[in-house]
This record gives C-alpha cells, sequence and structure tokens, in this order.
C-alpha cells in the first residue's frame, strides 16, 4: 500500500489533482529546500511519478530507502537505472502504445516536411517571396525512396505500417531480425548505405548512445534525409550538424535533440533541418491517455501490489 508519493514533475494538471486526491503528495518540483525534505520525509515515500523526460537520478533514488515503485510518463526509461532499480526491488511502469501512434504520425509528418521542404515552402508563400520571385526551388519525392528504420520496435513498425502505402521500400537495423518481410541489416553502416532516409526510432541510452556518427551519415550521402524521434543521444550531433552544414547530407527532420530544451542554436541556422520541440507525443487526447495510465499504474500498486504496464 502506498504512503506518501512524490512526483517529481506535473503529469497533467487534472491528473496531478487526482493523485492528490487519493494520496499524500508531494511536489519535488516546488519544494524549495530539496535537502531538508528529504531528511524530513524521505523515508514515507513509497512511489515516485515522474516523465520520460525528467526520470529518477540514483542519488535522489538514494534519499528514499523506502521506495516501492515508479510510475513514468513516457516509453523511454533511459534516465531511470533500471538495474539499481532491480538490485533494491523497485518496480516501474511506463506508458507504452498508447503514444506509439501520435509518435509515428510525428515521423511521418518530418519525413514529408524535409524531403518536401514544408517549412520554406510556408515562408515562402507568407513572406510573399513567392510573389516576388516566383515558384521555389523544387523538393524530393517520397514515394520510392528506401527507408532504413533503425530500432523496429511497437514505434518502428507503426512507421513502417505508414510508410509502405506511401511506396517506401523498408529496410530495418536492430539487435535481432523480426518476422516482418523488410530487409534486415546487422550492420548500421550497410544500412545507412543502401537507405535515402533513415528513420531513428530505437531507445537512448548507453547501448545507442552517438550510434548515428560521421561514417554513418556519410554512407548515407548527399541526397540522404535523417529522422529522429527516438532520443537526441543516439545521434553524435556535433557529426550531424557538420554533416548538415557540408552537404554530407540532405537534410534532417529532428523531434529530439542532445541538450534539450536548451537545443544546439546551429540548428536553428541551417535552412536543410525541420525542428520540432520534442512533442511527437504532444496531443491532448495522447497525454491524456499517458497520464491516466500513470494514476492507473499507482492505484494498481497501491490495492493490488501490480503495475499494468512494467518495464522492471
Ligand atoms: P520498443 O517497442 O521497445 O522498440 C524499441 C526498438 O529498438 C526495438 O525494436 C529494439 O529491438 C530496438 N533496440 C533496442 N536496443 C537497440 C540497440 N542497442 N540498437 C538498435 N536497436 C535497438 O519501444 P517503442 O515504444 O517503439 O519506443 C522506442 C523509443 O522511441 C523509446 O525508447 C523512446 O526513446 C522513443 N520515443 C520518443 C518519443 C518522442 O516524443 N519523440 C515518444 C515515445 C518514444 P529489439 O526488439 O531487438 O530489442
Amino acid at each position: 500500500m502506498i504512503r506518501s508519493v512524490l512526483a517529481i514533475t506535473d503529469i497533467r494538471p487534472a491528473y496531478t489533482a487526482l493523485l492528490a486526491g487519493r494520496y499524500d503528495l508531494h511536489r519535488f518540483d516546488l519544494i524549495k529546500d530539496a535537502e531538508a525534505f528529504l531528511n524530513e520525509t524521505g523515508d514515507k515515500i513509497t512511489a515516485v511519478v515522474t516523465s520520460a523526460r525528467f526520470g529518477l537520478s540514483v542519488e535522489l533514488m538514494d534519499r528514499l530507502p523506502n521506495l516501492e515503485v515508479i510510475t513514468s510518463f513516457g516509453v523511454g526509461h533511459d534516465l531511470i537505472d533500471l538495474e539499481a532499480c532491480r538490485a533494491r526491488g523497485i518496480r516501474v511502469s511506463t506508458t507504452p502504445d498508447i503514444l506509439t501512434d501520435d509518435v509515428a504520425d510525428t515521423a511521418i509528418m518530418l519525413m514529408h516536411a524535409a524531403l518536401r521542404n514544408l517549412v520554406k515552402g510556408d515562408d515562402w508563400a507568407r513572406s510573399g517571396k513567392w510573389s516576388a520571385n516566383g515558384p521555389m526551388a523544387l523538393t524530393r519525392s517520397v514515394r520510392g525512396k528506401k527507408l532504413g528504420i533503425v530500432g523496429l520496435g511497437r514505434i518502428g513498425q507503426a512507421i513502417a505500417s505508414r510508410a509502405e502505402p506511401s511506396g517506401l521500400e523498408i529496410g530495418y537495423f536492430g539487435r535481432n531480425p523480426k518476422p516482418v518481410d523488410y530487409q534486415f541489416f546487422d550492420d548500421l553502416v550497410e544500412l545507412a548505405r543502401w537507405a535515402d532516409i533513415l528513420m531513428l526510432s530505437c531507445p537512448g541510452g548507453a547501448a545507442t548512445q552517438g550510434i548515428i556518427n560521421a561514417d554513418v551519415l556519410s554512407a548515407l550521402g548527399a541526397d540522404g534525409f535523417v529522422i529522429n524521434i527516438a532520443r537526441g543521444s543516439v545521434v553524435d550531433e556535433p557529426a550531424l550538424i557538420d554533416a548538415l552544414q557540408n552537404n554530407v547530407i540532405a537534410g534532417a527532420g529532428l523531434d529530439v535533440f542532445y541538450n534539450e530544451p536548451h537545443m544546439d542554436r546551429a540548428f536553428a541556422a541551417l535552412d536543410n533541418v525541420v525542428l520540432y520541440p520534442h512533442h511527437a507525443s504532444g496531443t491532448v487526447e495522447t497525454r491524456d491517455a499517458m497520464a491516466q495510465l500513470v494514476v492507473d499504474n499507482l492505484n494498481a500498486w497501491d490495492e493490488r501490489a501490480e503495475l499494468i504496464t512494467p518495464v522492471a
């Protein structure tokens, strides 16, 4: 049974209010003296509510000796040390599946926006360049391109199922081949050499840190595009900026960055990249469903020591 809950962030006001109505809820982001709070209340906290963006540091976890459960808003858990949780018997849940469609839609949106130069086209019409200068430069067709997906999981497969009817050929890289008809590559450089568009949908964390490096980008080539809805950490960001500045690749569509929300300003100066502020799941419908699942996981733990969507 849950005693006090520590919320690292507000998941959604109405759902944080639900938690406050049922539990003794402490908002860590609103606490002025964290040290005093942890000294006085740390041992009463049995549950933490957090998000993929904030995770839970091992240092803070160590200050919560009776912590039983962490329920996180989002699907990435690269900012929660699952091994440390397992070692202490702390259970962890995320909010998978319900955000898959919106994230896959965003990936497809960024792909079209990058190849068809949507942002430049909007500016061309809006700013009067169209009437002053005539038609803007031609763009690239999506149909007939090869889409190389890095991480063919729930989101990667949802992207593939949307891309196929648009006439893209699918290949993928991952730890293991899947029971699908798409071409499997066990080498990332080979996938990049084959692909016109590299779509990143794998987890972040140590295993994927910087795997999209200068070698992969140069294998993708001057007509190639990178679309990233995974994590900024998956990309060697200086190498990507260099590749975009020097036309090593043609362009990119990016929802995620290494240092969020303080994105490297070099991206803002580039006209061959479409930027989105880590908002792939940022719809009212999906964020409400995610917040409800956080609440449901916490209540399931409180009522029957179970989690609905555990990852540890
Ligand atoms: P998932 O179902 O667990 O899929 C992850 C896929 O990545 C699996 O196919 C997995 O392969 C593969 N993978 C794991 N480790 C890998 C590695 N070291 N190298 C290459 N591939 C690897 O997760 P999901 O629900 O699709 O979510 C994927 C990721 O998307 C999340 O972890 C998160 O970082 C990101 N995401 C971003 C947003 C956003 O707002 N931009 C929202 C949600 C999620 P195996 O099956 O072989 O293990």
